[in-house]
């Protein structure tokens, strides 16, 4: 999950480590009423999760209030790399002296973690990393060893940050170093870090993502959730545990086990190419090992209320749970929509293998629920269900 810049400043300040006093805004009165809070020269910063907001024009300093009131009517509102602006931060204006670039991040090719600096901070910084890459120091960071004073500092030398910069710098980025790994991120980035007019180093800017693998230790960070960005279909499949993503294709997607619905939704998207309208996968939804009927009414049930679906593929290997629990399963998932009143009627191929397939296929033909067909294989029941689709839509 990427965090906001207000969000990720938030969090910077948790660790000590110095921002701008800021308040968020949603609409131009309260941007207004935040610069007139924080008094004097103010910067309304548009708060989207994508970079180059300053070149765009989402940064703008503002000399009072009233100005700032005009700076937000012009960023609210606006797009920025496809984003829309909600909402801006209206922070105090610092007075730079210099601007630096310093991030930890997970390397994952070299198995490492790293720590980049810079003194050519600020807008530039990926011209500078591509023209200039002596000036972009890259330290690998053992993660046994850490990040203590003495070796932040040696970080911002190597960064070439100036003398005067040092000690408030190595201050910023040992603790930074705690933020990076007390939250389970995998990118803390701080472009720029600024020496200010009266000499302090400051974090102006903020980029964390945090790693959602963590998120069962980590409580607080449901809190970060951008429930607008959120997908209503998304949510509602995360509200009953199942593993869902929201495609923009018609052939609904049910299967168990992650790598086998990947490989589906592959297998779904070539079939289609041979039909009109080129049908291809409307999610992605991994049932697990389990597939009880429970599981399997859950999952006909996210996808049945995805309005583009036009036809459902459910592509099963048993294993430890065999096909004939999975048929089973499929069986009373229907009896359950039905006596919900949600009763499935889009076409529905299915196709088992693996262990008690004979008698999975057995038990689905015996209970002829309408609609649904049976393929034997998963190149086969791919096109059946992306042919259905075409002629749906
Ligand atoms: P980004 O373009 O999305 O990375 O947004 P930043 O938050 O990094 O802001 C872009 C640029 O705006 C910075 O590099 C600064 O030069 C400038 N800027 C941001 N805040 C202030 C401020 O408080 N005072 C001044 N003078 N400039 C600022
Ligand atoms: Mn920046």
């Amino acid at each position: 999950m990427d965090l906001f810049e207000h969000q990720a400043k938030e969090l910077f300040a948790e660790y000590g480590i110095p921002v701008p006093r800021g308040i968020v805004a949603h609409t131009v009165e309260e941007a207004r009423a935040a610069a007139e809070q924080l008094t004097g020269r103010v910067v309304v910063k548009a708060q989207v999760k994508t970079g180059g907001r300053g070149k765009a024009g989402g940064v703008k300093v503002a000399a009072d209030a009233a100005d700032a009131e005009q700076k937000a009517t012009q960023i609210l509102g606006m797009d920025i790399k496809g984003h829309t602006v909600h909402k801006v931060l209206v922070e105090e204006a610092s007075a730079i002296a210099e601007e630096y670039y310093f991030s930890f991040l997970l390397d994952r090719a070299n198995r490492t973690f790293l720590a980049i600096c810079s003194a050519a901070g600020g807008m530039e910084i990926e011209e500078v990393a591509h023209s200039a890459p002596e000036k972009v120091a890259k330290v690998p960071i053992s993660p046994l060893d850490g990040v203590n004073r003495a070796r932040a500092r040696e970080i911002a030398q190597a960064g070439g940050l100036p003398e005067v910069a040092l000690d408030g710098a190595a201050e910023l980025i040992e603790k930074l170093w705690c933020a990076f790994v007390d939250e389970d991120a995998s990118l803390v980035e701080v472009n720029p870090m600024i020496l200010s007019a009266d000499g302090q180093v400051k974090a102006l800017d903020g980029k964390v993502t945090l790693d959602d693998n963590a998120t069962f230790r980590q409580k607080d960070h449901a809190a970060f959730e951008d429930k607008n960005a959120e997908d209503p279909l998304e949510a509602a499949a995360k509200a009953k545990d199942l593993n869902y993503v929201k495609l923009d294709g018609s052939v609904g997607i049910i299967g168990n086990g992650a790598g086998l619905v990947m490989s589906t939704l592959d297998v779904v998207a070539y079939a289609g190419e041979a039909f009109a309208g080129r049908p291809k996968p409307a999610n992605f939804l991994d049932i697990g090992g389990g597939a009880s009927a429970e599981v399997m009414a859950a999952g006909l049930e996210i996808i049945i209320s995805d309005p583009s679906v036009k036809s459902i593929f459910v592509n099963v290997f048993g294993g430890i749970t065999a096909c004939d629990a999975v048929a089973n399963g499929i069986v009373s998932a229907f009896e359950l929509l039905d006596s919900r009143g949600e009763t499935v009627r889009l076409p529905l191929v299915v196709r088992l293998d693996g262990n008690n397939a004979e008698l999975g296929r057995q038990i689905l033909a015996d209970a002829k629920l309408s609609g649904v067909e049976l393929v034997d294989t998963m190149d086969d029941a791919a096109k059946r269900a992306a042919e259905l689709a075409a002629v749906g839509a």
